[in-house]
Formats: C-alpha cells, sequence, structure tokens
C-alpha cells in the first residue's frame, strides 16, 4: 500500500451537533477499496484520485498523537466520513486500533461507522473508551439480502456478517446502530427490505437506525453507478435519467410507503431514528457505564 503526506487528520466538524453529535472528524486511510456502487466519496469534488486504491495517511499515529495532545477541548471524534476505517489493509496495518488506544488515552470518544466486521477486533479498546467517554459504534446496512449486498457492496461483508458483528458489538455493552443508505431507487427500495432490516436490528439488540429512502448522485460518482446499473439491472439507468436528471437528491418514489413502515416498526421495537434522540441516547449511556463502574 502507498502513503500520501498529510498534515492534519483530526479536524473540527463545523457543525457538532448534526451529524451523530462528535465535534471532530478523523479519516486514517486516503480512499476506500469496498467497492460500493454508490459511493459518494468517488465525487471530484472530494479531490481523491483514484478512490478505490488505499493510501494511509504518513506517520498517522505520530499526527494523531500529537493533535490529541493539543487539544485543550476534550470531544467526541467520528471515523468513517469519507474512507471505511477496517479497510482490508487495517487486519495487519493496525492504524486504526492504534488511533483508538490514543483516543483512549487522551480521553476523547468515538463514533465509527463502517461496513466491516474487523470492528470487532477492537472491543476490548472500544470498551476502555466507554469507561470515560461517549462510544456509538455504526455498521452500514442497506439491503437485507446477502446476494443482493455482494453486487452493490462487492468487498467487504455481506450484509448478515454486519449483523452478527452488531450482535457481537452490542452483547459487549456496546453501543450500537444502522445507517440505513442509500436506498437505491428500483433496486432496494422495498417495503419488504426496510421491515426486514428493522426486524433484524432488533434481533442483534440495535439501539438506533438512521435512514435515508434515497441516493445523491453527482460528478463522476453519478458516471460510475451509472455504469455499474448498466452491468448489474440493465434498464434502470434509463428510469433515472428519466425520473431524476441532474438531481443530486434522487429519493425513492416509494418514500412515503418506506418511511411508514420504518417508522412503524421503529417504535414496535423502540428502535430510535432521529438524530437529536439518537445522540442524546448514546451521550446518557455513557454516563451510566460510567456510573456502573462505581458499583464494583
Ligand atoms: S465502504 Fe464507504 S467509503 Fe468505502 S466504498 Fe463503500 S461507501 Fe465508499
Amino acid at each position: 500500500m502507498d502513503f500520501v503526506q498529510a498534515r492534519t487528520i483530526i479536524t473540527k466538524t463545523k457543525k457538532p451537533d448534526y451529524w451523530f453529535g462528535y465535534e471532530y472528524n478523523m479519516n486514517i486511510y486516503r480512499g476506500c477499496n469496498h467497492g460500493c456502487i454508490y459511493c459518494d466519496s468517488r465525487s471530484e469534488c472530494y479531490h481523491i484520485e483514484n478512490f478505490s486504491e488505499v493510501k494511509a495517511k504518513e506517520n498517522a499515529l505520530e499526527i494523531i498523537r500529537d493533535q490529541l495532545r493539543r487539544k485543550v477541548k476534550k470531544g467526541v471524534i467520528g471515523c468513517g466520513g469519507m474512507s471505511d476505517p477496517y479497510n482490508p489493509y487495517e487486519k495487519d496495518m493496525l492504524l486504526t486500533r492504534n488511533a483508538l488506544e490514543l483516543i483512549n488515552a487522551y480521553g476523547f470518544g468515538i463514533v465509527i461507522a463502517t461496513k466491516s466486521s474487523l470492528i470487532t477486533r477492537d472491543i476490548d479498546v472500544i470498551q476502555d473508551i466507554n469507561r470515560h467517554s461517549p462510544v456509538c459504534m455504526i455498521l452500514t446496512i442497506t439491503t437485507a439480502d446477502d446476494d443482493l449486498s455482494k453486487i452493490i457492496e462487492p468487498n467487504v461483508n455481506v450484509s448478515s456478517k454486519r449483523f452478527e458483528a452488531l450482535a457481537t458489538l452490542a452483547d459487549n455493552g456496546i453501543y450500537t446502530g444502522i445507517l440505513l443508505m442509500p436506498v437505491l431507487p428500483y433496486i432496494n427500495d422495498t417495503e419488504e427490505n426496510i421491515k426486514s432490516i428493522v426486524d433484524r436490528a432488533h434481533e442483534a439488540g440495535v439501539k438506533f437506525i438512521y435512514p435515508y429512502f434515497g441516493v445523491t448522485l453527482r460528478q463522476n460518482q453519478r458516471c460510475y453507478y451509472y455504469d455499474k446499473l448498466d452491468e448489474h439491472f440493465p434498464g434502470i439507468k434509463e428510469k433515472y435519467i428519466e425520473q431524476y436528471g441532474n438531481r443530486y437528491r434522487c429519493s425513492s418514489s416509494n418514500y412515503k410507503k418506506l418511511w411508514n413502515v420504518f417508522q412503524k416498526s421503529c417504535k414496535d421495537y423502540n428502535i430510535l431514528y432521529r438524530m437529536s434522540d439518537i445522540i442524546s441516547a448514546y451521550k446518557a449511556n455513557s454516563r451510566q457505564v460510567q456510573l456502573s463502574l462505581f458499583d464494583y
């Protein structure tokens, strides 16, 4: 794997409370080889050349240590926004794991979004962080059908493995949730898919699901996605062109039905789905974990 130069790795977020309530962003790797056909990080506006070639940031751990040491204000760090922190190289490189150890040592919290069950390897460090700071682990799941996930997210664990990873995290007392996005028009935007994901989330002990019943498309990301539609779903690209033109937000025409089935199922299982509730709940959970430590 190649390396790229980086001066900073942890950056302050612009809107601390909007996206999972974290104050800092961290991306240790650049690019991602999980191959999701809809990946937004492929868009030209992010200026990542050869996106599917993963590169690690040079001296990443030294930079992270230095940045954490200098930060006056503790807070929650979000990881996984632009590239998956558990790409296949991470198994041997341990950069994400070592970064978590630093986050633990310097007293910060962590929110991770991934599609890989490799996250369960780091349960011990995540539990250590949870003893002093908020922790929230998110697996993205867009379809309950493993065969479909092999097509739309070809180089990462199939959905059933991700549900297993969620169950393992939850069994170990870690606050977990699902990002149910994107839901691709004409592909996985069925009531059956949404209901099945919520049912299996409940079985896995998941506390929240955050959805978007549609996909965003722009620039070269749209071209890549359309090429993949032609390859795997002939005839669907033409429907997108007719319905959405050059629109960025391409919401499913089943949006209302999907939202109704989703909301009802989540309420039945007491699964959260509003961002403000999710943020309050995982931060409150962390305080409970810390209080419980005083009982010993
Ligand atoms: S795992 Fe995330 S970053 Fe990687 S290709 Fe898929 S959507 Fe993109």
